[in-house]
C-alpha cells in the first residue's frame, strides 16, 4: 500500500516525504476549445513538477457528447443505446485525450492518452449505460512509472465477451476517474469543473448559493441521486465503498473546492478527521431535478395485489421508479389511484407496458405529465431535528408552490411541483434555511446544456 499523508503533528523530514499519486478529472466544459486544453495542461504539469505522478481523466470536448446524439439523429430516427451509438459518443473522449496529450507534450512534460479499454476498464455488456466489472489499469501504472501523466478515456470501457466498446452513461468520467482512483490506490481523486465546488443549491438558479468545504458522501449521494450534477451518481457510491476522499474544485481558479469524506470509512486518518466538521451543519443544500416525469394509473381495483401486478410489469419492462403514492379517491369507492415518478426518458416504455396490459388491471385510465419538477432538502443534520419539515414546507407555502407528492429518507425530504414553479421553490427554500451567502457565486464556464 502506498503511504498516505501524514499526520500534521508529525514531524516531517524530507525523507519521508512520499511522492503522491493524484488522479484528476476534467469536464468537457474545462476542456472546451484549445485555450482550455492548454489551460488544463499547464495544471496537470505543474501538479507533476510539484512532484507528484498524475494521472488525469478527461471528458469529450465542451458539447461534443450531445452533438454527437444530435448528428446521430440526423440519419436515423431510432437514437438509442446500442453498440454503434456507443463507438460513435466515444469518439469525442479520444479527441479529448490526444489532444490534452499534445498540450502537454508540448510544454515539455511527457504524456501518454488511452482508450478506456487501454486503461482496463472492463464492463458488462449494457450498452449506454454498462457497468464496471474489473479495473486492471496495468498499462497506467507502467507509463507514470516511466515518468509519464497518463491520460485517460473518461465515460467508456469495453466488454471482454463481446470485445465491443461500452459507455457508463452520461457524465461516467466521475466514475472512470474514481474506479481509476481505487484501483490505483491514489491518494486522492480531483474532479474539476467550471464551479468551484459543491454549492448549496445549483448556482445558475441560486446566484447567492454557497460552496461547501465539506460534505459527507451520505448527503453527496442524496444530493447526487436528486438532480445535483456536479458529481455522477455512481461515482460516489464508489468512492465510499472504496474510502476514496473526493475534492471538487474548479478548474478555472486555485480555490480549494469541496471535499466529499466518506465518514463511515473504517480507517479514518487524521487527515481525515480534522476535515470531519463536529456538528453537522443542518442542512448541506437544495437539489432539483427537471427530468422526471409522473404517470398516474387511476381507477385500479382496490383488491390485495393491484400494486404487486402493476409495479411487477413495470419492473418487467426495466423502469425505474421514483416516489410512489397510492390514493383511495372518496368519491369512487372500490377503487384506487396509484402514482409514481420516473425518468422521462423511460415514460413511453412505462405507458407502453401500462396499457398493454390495462385488461388485466382492470383500470380505468393513465394520466402522464413531464410537466413536474422535484425539490430535495440534503442534510445530515436534519436527523435530529424535528423543525425542519416545518420550515421546509412553511416556505413552500408562503411561495405558493403547490405539492404534489411528497417522500423521505433520514436525511431527506423531496416533493414534487409543477415545473413552471421549481426554480422559485427552490430558491425560496434555500433562502427559508439561511443558505444564502452575502455574494453571487461564480460559474466559469459550460453552456449548462
Ligand atoms: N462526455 C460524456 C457526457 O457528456 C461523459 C462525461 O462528460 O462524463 O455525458
Ligand atoms: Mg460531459
Amino acid at each position: 500500500m502506498r503511504s498516505r499523508r501524514l499526520p500534521v503533528a508529525h514531524k516531517v523530514t524530507d525523507l519521508e516525504i512520499s511522492m503522491s499519486l493524484i488522479v484528476q478529472k476534467f469536464g468537457g466544459s474545462s476542456v472546451a476549445d484549445a485555450e482550455g486544453v492548454k489551460r488544463v495542461a499547464r495544471r496537470v504539469v505543474d501538479t507533476q513538477k510539484a512532484g507528484n505522478d498524475v494521472v488525469v481523466v478527461v471528458s469529450a470536448m465542451g458539447d461534443t457528447t450531445d452533438e454527437l446524439l444530435d448528428l446521430a439523429a440526423e440519419v436515423t430516427s431510432n437514437v438509442t443505446p446500442s453498440r454503434e451509438l456507443d463507438m460513435l459518443l466515444t469518439a469525442g473522449e479520444r479527441i479529448s485525450t490526444a489532444i490534452l496529450s499534445m498540450a502537454i507534450n508540448d510544454l515539455g512534460a511527457k504524456a501518454q492518452s488511452f482508450t478506456g479499454s487501454q486503461a482496463g476498464m472492463i464492463t458488462d455488456g449494457v450498452h449506454g449505460s454498462a457497468r464496471l466489472v474489473e479495473v486492471n489499469p496495468d498499462r497506467i501504472r507502467e507509463s507514470i512509472e516511466a515518468g509519464n501523466i497518463a491520460i485517460v478515456a473518461g465515460f467508456q470501457g469495453m466488454n471482454r465477451q463481446s470485445g465491443d466498446i461500452t459507455t457508463l452513461g452520461r457524465g461516467g468520467s466521475d466514475t472512470t476517474a474514481v474506479a481509476l482512483a481505487a484501483a490505483l490506490n491514489a491518494d486522492v481523486c480531483e474532479i474539476y469543473s467550471d464551479v468551484d465546488g459543491v454549492f448549496t443549491a445549483d448556482p445558475r438558479i441560486v446566484p447567492t448559493a454557497h460552496k461547501l468545504d465539506t460534505v459527507t458522501s451520505e448527503e453527496m449521494l442524496e444530493m447526487a441521486a436528486n438532480g445535483a450534477k456536479i458529481l455522477h451518481l455512481r461515482s460516489v457510491e464508489y468512492a465510499r465503498r472504496f474510502n476514496l476522499k473526493l475534492h471538487v474544485r474548479s478548474s478555472f481558479s486555485n480555490l480549494e473546492g469541496t471535499i466529499v469524506i466518506p465518514e463511515e470509512s473504517a480507517e479514518l486518518t487524521p487527515t481525515h478527521l480534522k476535515e470531519i466538521p463536529l456538528e453537522q451543519p443542518l442542512i448541506s443544500g437544495v437539489a432539483h431535478d427537471r427530468t422526471r416525469a409522473k404517470i398516474t394509473v387511476v381507477g385500479v381495483p382496490d383488491v390485495p395485489g393491484s400494486a404487486a401486478k402493476v409495479f411487477g410489469l413495470l419492473n418487467e419492462a426495466k423502469v425505474n421508479l421514483d416516489m410512489i403514492v397510492q390514493n383511495v379517491p372518496t368519491d369512487r369507492p372500490g377503487v384506487t389511484d396509484i402514482s409514481f415518478t420516473l425518468d422521462q426518458a423511460q415514460g413511453p416504455t412505462a405507458l407502453k407496458a401500462l396499457e398493454d396490459a390495462k385488461a388485466e388491471l382492470g383500470f380505468q385510465e393513465v394520466i402522464y405529465n413531464e410537466s413536474v419538477g422535484k425539490l430535495s432538502l440534503v442534510g445530515a443534520g436534519m436527523k435530529t431535528n424535528p423543525g425542519v419539515s416545518f420550515t421546509f414546507f412553511e416556505a413552500l407555502s408562503a411561495a405558493g408552490v403547490n405539492i404534489d407528492m411528497i417522500s423521505t429518507s433520514e436525511i431527506r425530504i423531496s416533493v414534487i411541483t409543477e415545473l413552471s414553479k421549481l426554480d422559485e421553490a427552490v430558491r425560496a427554500v434555500h433562502t427559508a434555511f439561511g443558505l444564502d451567502a452575502e455574494g453571487e457565486a461564480t460559474v466559469y464556464g459550460g453552456t449548462g446544456r
